[in-house]
C-alpha cells in the first residue's frame, strides 16, 4: 500500500515541477514513506533517518520529510528527535507537499497529519517508477473501520472510503495502454468496497472486462464478509487469478474474539471449502499473529492446526508487536514473553515451511501459466515469474521478455520455488479459455 501511495506522491510532486533525482545524494528533497503496522517498521524507518543525517552534514540545503503511518502516529516524537526532519506528512494530506515544501523553504517546520473522510486520490494518476514494468497496484479504498484489537491501521489512516468505479477503471484502461500485465487491487477490506450500487464482486467483474490478457488480483478481503458472488466471477472469469489472500490471524474462537475478528473457526473453515467447491485449484495465502495478548500453548496449537488444515500455498507470519491506541494497549496485557513469542512464531514458520513443500511436490508434472517478471535473481539465464496461482517459478531464459505469459510444465520446487521446463509462448485466453463478455 505504501508502494502505491510513493507513486502518488511522485505524481504530485512532478506536476508541481519537481523531476525523480537518481539517489538521495544528488538530491534536494528526500521524503521516507513509513509504516506504523509493528515495531520493526518503525525501526527500519529510524534507521533510514540516520543515513540520510550523514547526507545531510555535506548538503545542508537538503528537505527532509517523513511521509505516512508514522508521521500521524508520532509527528512530535519525530519532530522534537529528528531535528534533520523537516515535514511532517500524514496520508491524507500527500496533496498538501508542495505547501510544506515552500514552507520549509521559509525556514519553518512544516506539518500536516490531518485525516480526511473523502480523499482518495481518485483523479491522481500514479507515476510508477520502482515497478517491473510488468505489475501494477492499485488503491480502490483508503482507511478503514474494522477495529481488530492489534491493529493500528485505524488510527493512522483513518476512517474507510471507497474510490469511485469509474476512476479505478480509468487507470486500468492506462496501464492496460502502456502494456502493464498484472494488477492488484489494493484496500484493507475490500469487501466492504462500495460506490453506489457497485460491490467489489462487480469492480472485479469491470476490471477483468478492460482486458482480457491482463490478470487481476487482490489484498486484503476480510473473512467475515467475504462476498459469495464473487467466487463465481473468479471462477469464470480466466484473468481473475485463482488465488485469494485470506487473513485468518489465529485458529482458536477465543484468540478470535480477543483479537476482534468476527468469526470463528468453524466459519473460516466453511469459507474456505466454498472457495475451493467454487474455484477448483484455488490457492490460499494467509496472514498469521503469533503471541498475542494471553495467547496460551492450546491457542497456539489451535493455530498450528488450522493452518495444517486449510494448507496455505504461502504465509506472513508475524509475532504481535503491541501499538499505542489500540484496544489491545488499551484493554489487554503484553504478556506473552518475548522468548516464548520467538519460539511459537518459529514453530509457525518451520509447519508452514514443511506444508509449502509438500505443496509444491505435488504440482511436478502439472502445467502452469507464468507471466514473466524478469531474471531470476540467481542466474541470468533463467527467467522467473509468478503462476496463476500466485507461486514464484522459474525456468530457461530462452527468448522470453518480461511481460510474456509462458505455458511451462513444474520439474522440481523448494519450498519458496517451483522449478519448471517452458513449453510455450501462451496468453489467458489461450491457456485458460476465452474470457466472459460484458
Ligand atoms: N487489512 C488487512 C491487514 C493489514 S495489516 C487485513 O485485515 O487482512 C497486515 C497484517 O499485519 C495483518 O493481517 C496482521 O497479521 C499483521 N499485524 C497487524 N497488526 C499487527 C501487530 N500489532 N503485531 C503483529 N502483526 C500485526
Ligand atoms: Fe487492521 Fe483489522 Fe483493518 Fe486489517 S481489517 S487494517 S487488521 S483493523
Amino acid at each position: 500500500m505504501n508502494f502505491a501511495d510513493s507513486e502518488v506522491v511522485n505524481s504530485i510532486l512532478i506536476e508541481d515541477g519537481m523531476q525523480l533525482a537518481e539517489n538521495p545524494e544528488t538530491a534536494d528533497v528526500v521524503l521516507v514513506n513509513t509504516c506504523s503496522i509493528r515495531e520493526n517498521a518503525e525501526t527500519k524507518v529510524w534507521n533510514r533517518l540516520k543515513e540520510l543525517r550523514k547526507i545531510k552534514k555535506s548538503n545542508k540545503e537538503l528537505t527532509v520529510g517523513v511521509l505516512g503511518c508514522m508521521a500521524e502516529r508520532i509527528k512530535d516524537r519525530i519532530l522534537e528527535q529528528e531535528h534533520l526532519v523537516d515535514i511532517v506528512v500524514g496520508p491524507d494530506a500527500y496533496r498538501d507537499i508542495p505547501r510544506l515544501l515552500e514552507e520549509v523553504d521559509d525556514g519553518r517546520k512544516a506539518v500536516n497529519v490531518l485525516l480526511s473522510l473523502e480523499e482518495t486520490y481518485a483523479d491522481i494518476t500514479p507515476v510508477r517508477t520502482v515497478g517491473n514494468g510488468v505489475s501494477a497496484f492499485v488503491s480502490i479504498m483508503r482507511g478503514c473501520d474494522n477495529m481488530c484489537s492489534f491493529c493500528v491501521v485505524p488510527f493512522t489512516r483513518g476512517r474507510e472510503r471507497s474510490r469511485p468505479m469509474e476512476s479505478i477503471l480509468r487507470e486500468i484502461r492506462q496501464l492496460s495502454e502502456e502494456g502493464i500485465k498484472e494488477i492488484t487491487l489494493l484496500g484493507q477490506n475490500v469487501n466492504s468496497y462500495k460506490d453506489g450500487e457497485n460491490s467489489f464482486a462487480k469492480l472485479m467483474l469491470a476490471c477483468s472486462q478492460v482486458n482480457p490478457e491482463i490478470r487481476f488480483r487482490f489484498s486484503s478481503p476480510h473473512p467475515k464478509d467475504f462476498p459469495i458472488e464473487l467466487l463465481h466471477i473468479i471462477a469464470e472469469q480466466p484473468n481473475l487469478c485463482n488465488y485469494i489472500h485470506i487473513p485468518a490471524q489465529a485458529g482458536s474462537d477465543s484468540m478470535l474474539e480477543r483479537m476482534r475478528r468476527p468469526y470463528t473457526r468453524e466459519q473460516y473453515l466453511e469459507l474456505i471449502d466454498q472457495m475451493r467447491a467454487i474455484i477448483p485449484g484455488v490457492s490460499f495465502s494467509t496472514d498469521i499473529i503469533a503471541g498475542f495478548c494471553h495467547e496460551t500453548e492450546e491457542e497456539h496449537q489451535q493455530t498450528l492446526s488450522l493452518m495444517k488444515e486449510v494448507g496455505y500455498d504461502l504465509a506472513y507470519m508475524f509475532a504481535y508487536s503491541e501499538r499505542e491506541r489500540t484496544l489491545a494497549h488499551r484493554k489487554f496485557e503484553d504478556d506473552v514473553p518475548e522468548e516464548v513469542k520467538k519460539r511459537r512464531l518459529s514453530e509457525i514458520i518451520t509447519q508452514q515451511m514443511n506444508i509449502q513443500g509438500e505443496r509444491n511436490k505435488s504440482e511436478i508434472g502439472e502445467r502452469h501459466l507464468v507471466l514473466v517478471e524478469g531474471t531470476s535473481k540467481k542466474s541470468e539465464e533463467q527467467m522467473s515469474g509468478r503462476t496463476d496461482t500466485n507461486k514464484i517459478c522459474v525456468f530457461d531464459r530462452r527468448d522470453f521478455e518480461p511481460g510474456d505469459y509462458v505455458e511451462v510444465e513444474i520439474t522440481d520446487c523448494t519450498s519458496a520455488t517451483l522449478l519448471a521446463k517452458p513449453i510455450k509462448k501462451s496468453s489467458i485466453s489461450e491457456f485458460f479459455g476465452v474470457a466472459v463478455e460484458a
